[in-house]
């Protein structure tokens, strides 16, 4: 038996809940994985909630990423003992996810956690943490470098605008960390960021063309604010985009496209190919510092994961929300 939160129908009648199930429920898998933790994204808590659709058929055990030990193996490429971690590839939305004891998953959606990095510091990083990784990765391809100006980074006190902050910072680039919480500003300073801005400037409806001051952003909101921090790179700017906490939609002109030559990159953490993971992971366990991670993170039990869901959506989470299982 092991314990796992299940969401049992789309009709909510049950509220989502821990519960006890048999292993002989696990789905069909070449490698049998002891979750030791898990995360608790904003993709987790619209399922949680039921706020969004992400939740394709049920029961579904949400939790888009885990990090555990393989207890067993089909495969020669994983053995008995090797740590691992999985990030998307649809768990917790088509696939029995990370927020349980146990789980049975394709070998191709491990990986190996990378040296020197446990189980829990590759949990605390997270799709937040590889997924700002992303980010910089997609800046680096487009030949962003610290001598090129200040980088944005938006959301940046959730957790892949702390990751993004922090990744940045050790990097040598000038961040500067927009937000909608003032009072996170020593925080955001200590992860790396030379200055703090109000993400009111960027969250309205604004001009195609805005004054030119950043390099390069990362954004985490979509909408208006990925729309303005278009308006406002600097000539030949990139842009990372990953997320749509303001929204899903882009009310954008082509203006700094065509007038500016920027570039807007978007950003994919669940389906992105294994060789860029593995980068990024690598990057990773080089770049992240464990002061960083204790700064990020808040360790949760699996008990509190469900009611914990409607802070995450409210934005009221800073950092990140690591869930141990077995807790
Ligand atoms: P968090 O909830 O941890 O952080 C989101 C941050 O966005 C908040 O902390 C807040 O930052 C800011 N924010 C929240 N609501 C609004 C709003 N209405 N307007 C402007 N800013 C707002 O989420 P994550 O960091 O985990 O994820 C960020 C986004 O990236 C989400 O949309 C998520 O779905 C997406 N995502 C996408 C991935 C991909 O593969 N593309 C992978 C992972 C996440 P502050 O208080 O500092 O202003």
């Amino acid at each position: 038996m092991f314990k796992a939160i299940l969401i049992e129908n789309e009709q909510r009648n049950s509220p989502p809940q821990v519960v006890e199930l048999d292993e002989s429920r696990l789905p069909e898998g070449d490698v049998s994985v002891a979750v030791e933790y898990s995360t608790l994204n904003y993709k987790d808590a619209l399922a949680i909630t039921g706020k969004a659709p992400i939740v394709r058929h049920y029961p579904m055990i949400p939790g888009i990423d885990l990090a555990g030990v393989v207890r067993e193996s089909s495969v020669p490429e994983f053995k008995a003992g090797d740590a691992v971690l999985v990030n998307g590839w649809g768990l917790g939305e088509l696939h029995w996810g990370g927020l349980t004891q146990a789980a049975r998953l394709k070998a191709q959606w491990l990986q190996k956690i990378p040296a020197p990095l446990t189980a829990r510091q590759a949990m605390a990083i997270g799709t937040a943490g590889y997924t700002a990784m992303l980010c910089v990765l997609a800046l680096e391809a487009d030949g962003v470098t610290p001598g090129n100006g200040p980088v944005l980074v938006t959301g940046a006190s959730g957790g892949v605008g702390s990751f993004a902050v922090a990744l940045l910072g050790r990097l040598g680039y000038e961040v500067i960390a927009s937000t909608g919480r003032p009072e996170e500003a020593d925080y955001l300073k200590a992860l790396g960021a030379s200055e703090i801005c109000d993400r009111a400037q960027f969250s309205s409806p604004g001009k195609p063309l805005a004054k030119e001051r950043f390099a390069a952003a990362i954004d985490c909101i979509g909408s208006h604010t990925l729309a303005n921090v278009c308006a406002s790179l600097r000539y030949g700017g990139t842009v990372a985009a990953c997320g749509m906490a303001q929204g899903l939609d882009f009310p954008a002109s082509v203006a700094p496209f065509i007038l500016r030559g920027i570039t807007l990159r978007g950003v994919d953490s669940v389906y992105c190919p294994m060789d860029i993971r593995k980068q990024a992971w690598s990057r990773l366990a080089e770049l992240v510092l464990p002061a960083t991670i204790d700064a990020v993170l808040h360790e949760i039990g699996l008990n509190e994961a469900i009611g914990r869901a409607p802070e995450v959506l409210a934005g009221k989470i800073r950092g990140r929300l690591l869930v141990n299982v077995n807790r």
